[in-house]
């Protein structure tokens, strides 16, 4: 699985890091992914973020 976050349209919640902390990163004030993978360990609570993000900004790419 591999994830992109837009920062066009990000809003720098913070819902996916706080799920998914090992794969966002708010430390630029918006998210960004810090794997080009997801691992497998990770993917339920990546999509869960996708799912949770206010602002739509995150897609599952493969
Ligand atoms: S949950 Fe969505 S809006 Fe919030 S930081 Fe993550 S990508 Fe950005």
């Amino acid at each position: 699985m591999k994830v992109e976050v837009d920062d066009d349209v990000c809003g720098g919640h913070g819902v996916c890091a706080s799920l998914a902390r090992d794969v966002f990163d708010l430390t630029a004030g918006y998210a960004v992914v810090k794997v080009d993978e997801v691992p497998k360990e990770h993917e339920a609570a990546v999509r869960a973020a996708a799912d949770q993000c206010p602002t739509y900004a995150i897609t599952i790419t493969s």
